[in-house]
Order: structure tokens, then sequence, then C-alpha cells
């Protein structure tokens, strides 16, 4: 007879841990007890030591889905002779707990809501602890019901037995509800007047089947939802939205319906399915029910399973596909509380579709893909937020990064231990900086967490960078240069702090030298790099206005390689390029910049692709599409030239070839083509040299430019086959959502270094 204490850490509160681990004991026969207790749960098992061993396996092999194990471990104690085995209280210590990120709707719970004898048959808002929300109703931690926007309804007694129930799959569900105790659904007008309808979903679908706007509140905000199949309501969303083409997100009822709208792998569906109920770009079906005006000149479309009961239930009355866009006016973030909402989305929303479970704090849906053989996360929020990601050096004190300005997302580092924040929007509005400072304090609250040190991009003028400045709570604070978080970023999820290559291709980040970097090369590690090659730099002829403008970057290449730029007429007035021109030799209207981003712009541009853009990433993303629809093809000519300090990419000859080929009319799919083969060989050629120079041969492939995936594809697939180690995003954004945790990671790698050098 053996006696262990074992703890488990991670992901195992809130998620059906004990009554798992209370059903496997009882099973094997071993006595003993569970509890919650801080940073994991605790367990003390007796029995004979054979059958002990099969319960630790169990407890790993067996653990419910939405938990995640990161450590099982334990020592033997004496036997105290126990005579059944229970879960006992919680021990109140009030420490930190690890919360879990909201799950989509499980299959148990699924079948209860279409099974018309269960008490929660058509209940909107059935979950269990496999499933439901999670982030977007704590209020404060430890979390319990009376914290969370649960606690005004008082259960029923149905309710009541199965959460005291430790064998109940609802045992301790915090939303656990019913019909006759939980939320309730409401229908509000469009000037924000309640209706008092009988069946508020009824009148909701036949809105919707209508060609009405309606919005829907969700787990994590409001969307926006109208028929994805009818061309006018899509288009007077639109109008209504003040949204000129970026692409609305769709939801289908099933797989099924989504082999409709866009082929769909395996590997894909398997995303689609996840709990975390991503929105998984997908290549659209030509003609396939969708309104053109859903993602208009856009070879992808972004698809997601419904995540709620009420989504099930909405889905498969509405008769076909819905869009389901963020609830907000343009870029604003997505309305989440109910009187702001209805202010925001007046004069957008025909009808609210709403109820009364508050939402505590606003989490967007997640953006996905897959790509060269794995995950390739776009955005992450609902469903992955927070996310934990290892270390590979230690903080050694609370170390809080507040990522970059675009995209934003920030990270708290604990020991080895990175928690990710969820996807917060472009902080430029002041809605979204509002947005980043709650959540900031809101994730300090939940995880226990006080910050000795703060992490910033060198970029003086983000808002994240001024908050990290002006915090005059903590402090130490390190700088950290775009590009080299990036790299460290993709380092960091790969499990590395080893010297690399890092191919770190963007839109924009702020440089060493001053200029606009973001077609980088650099040699190094997380602790230190240096920028071994760069594309050559040119000018941004009016700045941020050549981002949304990229014919502006496309006559800046032309003049550089010494191209007169007639192939922009008549898209772009006369006189508007003479005065562009005018700007480029002037430093401070024109700075320059060696963006890889920029030079897909000015590509697209040139190929009369695409002049000006409405959103961001427009232009490549069109390119990308394009080049999807042509064969593989011969690289253009380009130069990589011995600077001073790095290597230069001259691409010179390229953008004149890519004018040659515009100019006597070539298929713009056939130029696209080639400039992708480009890329790949400027980055293969590159590294090669960098190989020779520094022995290395690990690279990583970083920054917003990866999110592509033909170019991440063949890059990896090329520098494989030169023999290179190849690493790439999977877990973190490639753009800079993944920023925080590359910040993390040379801010660990820093303190560690300074540590070893002290000891020397
Ligand atoms: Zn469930
Ligand atoms: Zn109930
Ligand atoms: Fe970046």
């Amino acid at each position: 007879m053996k006696r262990r204490a074992i703890i488990v850490r991670g992901l195992v509160q809130g998620v059906g841990f004990r009554p798992f681990v209370y059903g496997l004991a009882r099973r094997l026969g071993l006595n003993g007890y569970v509890r919650n207790q801080t940073g994991g749960v605790w367990i003390e098992v007796e029995g004979e030591a054979e059958i002990i061993g099969r319960f630790l396996d169990g407890l790993t092999a067996e653990a419910p889905p939405a938990a995640r194990i990161e450590d099982v471990s334990w020592e033997s104690r004496t036997p105290v002779g126990d005579g059944d085995f229970r879960i006992e209280a919680s021990a109140a210590d009030g420490g930190p707990v690890a919360i879990g990120p909201d799950l989509a709707t499980c299959d148990a719970c699924l079948a209860e809501l279409f099974d018309p004898s269960d008490r929660r048959f058509h209940y909107p808002f059935l979950n269990c602890t496999q499933c439901g929300p999670r982030l977007t109703i704590i209020i404060s931690a430890p979390y319990d019901r009376e914290r969370t926007t649960m606690a005004g309804f008082t259960m029923c007694p149905a309710c009541r037995a199965e959460y005291d129930d430790p064998t109940d799959r609802r045992f301790h569900a915090q939303p656990v509800a019913c019909p006759a105790c939980g939320p309730r659904l409401s229908l509000v007008d469009g000037d924000g007047s309640p209706r008092s309808v009988a069946d508020p979903l009824g009148e909701a679908v036949a809105a919707v089947r209508a060609g009405q706007i309606l919005a829907v509140k969700g787990l994590g905000g409001y969307h926006l939802a109208c028929d994805a199949g009818n061309e006018g309501a899509v288009a007077e969303l639109r109008r209504r939205k003040h949204r000129d083409e970026k692409p609305f997100a769709v939801m289908v009822a099933d797989i099924e319906a989504a082999k409709r709208l866009a082929e769909v792998s395996d590997a894909e569906a398997t995303l689609l399915r996840d709990p975390r109920r991503p929105i998984v770009l997908l290549r659209r079906r030509p003609s396939a029910g969708l309104a053109a005006g859903v993602a208009p000149g856009n070879p992808a479309v972004g698809l997601m399973l419904p995540y709620t009961p009420l989504h099930h239930l909405l889905l498969r009355d509405a008769g076909g596909p819905l869009v389901m866009t963020s609830g907000n006016r343009s870029d604003e973030p997505i309305a989440f509380d109910d009187a702001d909402a209805i202010t925001r989305l007046r004069g957008i929303a025909d009808q609210f579709l709403t109820h009364d479970r508050r939402i505590n704090i606003r989490a967007d849906d997640s953006v996905t893909r897959w790509s060269a053989g794995a995950e390739a996360p776009v955005r992450l929020s609902r469903g992955y937020a927070p996310g934990t990601v290892s270390l590979a050096c230690e903080c050694p004190e609370p170390t809080l990064a507040v990522g970059g300005q675009l995209k934003s997302v920030f990270a708290l580092g604990r020991g080895r231990q990175a928690t990710l924040g969820h996807h917060l929007g472009d902080l430029d509005h002041a809605e979204a900086f509002r947005a980043f400072t709650a959540a900031v304090a809101y994730y300090e609250q939940l995880f226990g967490f006080k910050p000795a040190v703060l992490v910033h991009d060198l970029h003086p003028d983000y808002a994240s960078t001024r908050y990290a400045l002006e915090r005059d709570d903590v402090p130490r604070r390190i700088a950290v240069q775009h590009h080299h978080a990036h790299l460290a970023s993709c380092l960091a999820e790969n499990g590395l702090d080893e010297p690399a290559i890092g191919v770190t291709f963007d839109g924009s980040g702020y440089g060493l030298d001053g200029t606009i970097w973001g077609g980088e090369f650099l040699v190094g590690d997380c602790g230190s790099v240096r920028r071994a090659a760069h594309l050559r730099a040119v000018p941004m002829p009016g700045g941020e206005q050549a981002v949304r403008e990229p014919w502006r970057m496309a006559l800046a290449y032309l003049v550089d390689a010494g191209v007169e730029p007639a192939i922009l007429s008549p898209a772009v007035p006369t006189v508007s390029l003479r005065t562009a021109r005018q700007l480029l030799t002037k430093r401070a209207l024109a700075p320059l910049t060696s963006s890889a981003g920029r030079l897909f712009d000015a590509v697209a541009a040139i190929a009369g692709v695409r002049h000006r853009v409405s959103y961001e990433g427009q232009a490549a993303i069109e390119l990308e599409g394009l080049a999807a629809t042509a064969a593989p093809d011969e690289s253009y000519p380009f130069e990589v030239t011995a600077g001073a300090e790095a290597w230069e990419i001259d691409c010179r000859p390229l953008v004149a070839a890519v004018e040659r080929d515009a100019a006597r009319g070539e298929f713009a799919a056939r130029i696209a083509r080639r400039f992708h083969t480009t890329l790949v060989e400027i980055i293969a050629r590159t590294c090669d040299r960098l190989r020779v120079e520094s022995g290395l041969s690990l690279v990583a492939l970083s920054g917003g430019v990866f999110h592509n995936g033909l170019l991440l594809g063949e890059t990896v697939a090329r520098l494989q086959a030169d023999g290179f180690r190849v690493c790439r995003h999977r877990r973190v954004p490639a753009g800079d959502g993944g920023l925080c945790l590359g910040q993390l990671a040379v801010a660990a790698a820093v303190a560690t270094r300074t540590e070893q050098k002290l000891c020397a």
C-alpha cells in the first residue's frame, strides 16, 4: 500500500477536472481526495503502486478536452487509510489560478439543445464544464459564480443539484443555467426601444430572412448579421458600416455547408470544428451562393461554425449562411456593453437580438488559417485567450510586454510562462486604446500579477510605448526593436533560444537608424541581433498616405529604378503623380523604408492590380490570390550587394522587369506569380550568404508578410531543400499580434544573460 501526493498544473480549474479525477480514482478503486489549490489541482491517493501508476497515466491521457495540463508531479506520503475518494472544498488561499478561454458548445450540450425531452430543449444559454463562456463573464478571480456576470441569476433546485453533484458534468460549472433560472433572449428595435414579443428568436430569424440587418449578442460582443446570399442586404450592411471592401466573416451551420462555399481540407475541417471556433480563412468556391459583396476581390472567405447555443438555433432556422461581422462602425473595437451597443449600432442594425447575461470583457472572433502544413494564426482572441506559451528563458521578475500599435496584444511573463491576452485592435483608435488599458488592468487583477518590468517597442509614437513610459508604478522598462521582437517571437513559440537567421518581413517597424524597416534579415538570438541584410530603402512619398495609396510606392520604386512612371497613368491623375514626385527628395515628407509590405504595394500598383487600398494588406492579399491561380514561374532579376555593414537587396532590376511585363500587357496573375518566386529566391540566396558568413543554418520566418500562405509554403520548402532548419509561426500570429511574446522572450534573455555575466 502506497500513498502519493500529486499536483497537476495548467488549465485544470473550471474545466471539470475534479469530477474527472473522482471518476478515475473510483474506477481504479483508489481512495483519497482531490481539491483545487493555487496554480493547480492537489490530489492524494492510496493503493497499490501499479494502480497508482495507471492513475497517473490516466490523469494526462484521459483529461477532459477543455483542460490543458502543463505538468504532473508527485511525492510519496505515509498511508493514512482513507475509506473512500472524495472531492474536498478549495483551499481558500486566494492565489492565482489559470483562467480558461470561452469554448464552443460541446457535443453533449448540443444533443440536449435539440432533444425535445430535455429540460433545456432549445435553451440558448445551456453550457457545462466542457463548454460555454469563461473569460468574457469573469469579473474577478478566483473563478466562482458570485464573481461572474451570472451572479444575479439564482440557480433553480434542478440546476443547483447538478452544480453540487461531483459526478455530474455540470459540477461547479459556473455559468450553469436553464429556462427556469437563467438568462433570457429579448428583442430591441433599431431605435433602441425594447419590443415585447413572445418569440424573440423567431422574430429575429424572420427579419434576417427578409433581408434585414440584425445585431446579435454573442460571447464576446455583438455581431452584425445578415443573409450572406442576399446581395442587397450585404451591400446595405457595407454602406451602413462604412466598410468599403474588407471581407465579412460568414457563419455556416456545419462542415457540409462550409464545403459548399469553400474548399475545405481535412486539416481545415479540424480547425473549423475546434472548440475554440476560430474564423478559418479558406479558398472560396466560385459561384458558391455567397453574395459578391461578402469578400469583394478576395480569393479567400472567412468561415466559422456556430459556437453558442444561440448561434446553433439561429443558423438552423435562418436557412443559409449568415454574414457575422463585428458589431462596430468601420474599424472600432467590437461593441459588447448593451447600452453602448445600442447607441453605437443604431442606424446600422434594424433589430437587436440580445439577452440579459452581461459580457464583462469584449473578445473579438479569432482568425486563423492552415498554411504550409500547420496552423498559422492571424488574430487570436475569443477561444484562444488567455493563451499560454512556455519561454526558453525565465523572467526573473513579473514582466508585462505591451506589444505594438496595430493588432495590439499584450503578454504577462512570470517565470517561464507567458500568458497572452486577446486581440485589441489598432491602438490609433481611442476606443481601442481604452480597451487596451482596461484589459491590462483586468488581466493583472485576474492573474494576481504586478509587473516589475515593462517591455515595449522602440517606436516613440506607439500608444503602447507611451503607456509603458507613462506608467509610474513599474520601476523598470526595456525597449525592444520591432523586428528583433518578431524574430524572438518565432524562436520562443518554437521553444528555441539559439542564434538564427531571422527573416522578418512586414509592413513597418521603427528601425535603429531612424528609417522604417520591414524587409530585414537579422542574425542573432533573443538576447541580441545585428541587421545582416535588408531590402534597399526607398522613399515613401507622403508617409502614411503611401500605405493607403500603393501607387505612391510604385512611383518611388520606378523612379529609384530609373523608369518613367507612365504605367501609373491614367489610373493615377497626372497632377497627383507630379506632386508626389516632388516629395521624393524631401525626407521629412518621404521617409525611407526597406519594408517588404511596401514592395508588395509597389508591384500591385505597377501590375495594375491595385492603386489604392481600403484595408491594411489588401494589395498583398490580392497579389497572393492572383499568384495562386498561375502556374509556377521564373524569378525576376535582383541583386544582393555588399554594403558598409549589411548586405543590401537591390530590387531595381525586379521593378524594371515588372514594369516591362505590365507595359506589354502580361497577365497580372503571371506577374504576381513571378514576384512571389522572386521573393523566395531573394530569401534563399540571402540566407545562403548569411549561412556562409555566420555558420548558422537555422532560419526563423516572421512578420506579417508571412501571413501570405503561398510565400510561406514556398519559402519553407525551398529553405528546407537548401539544407536549412526552418521555424515558422504556428501558435501566435506572424504579424504584430505576436510581438508581445517576442518582447517577453527578449526581456527574459537579456535578464538571464546579465545574471550570467554577474555570476561569471
Ligand atoms: Zn457542454
Ligand atoms: Zn435552472
Ligand atoms: Fe511588424
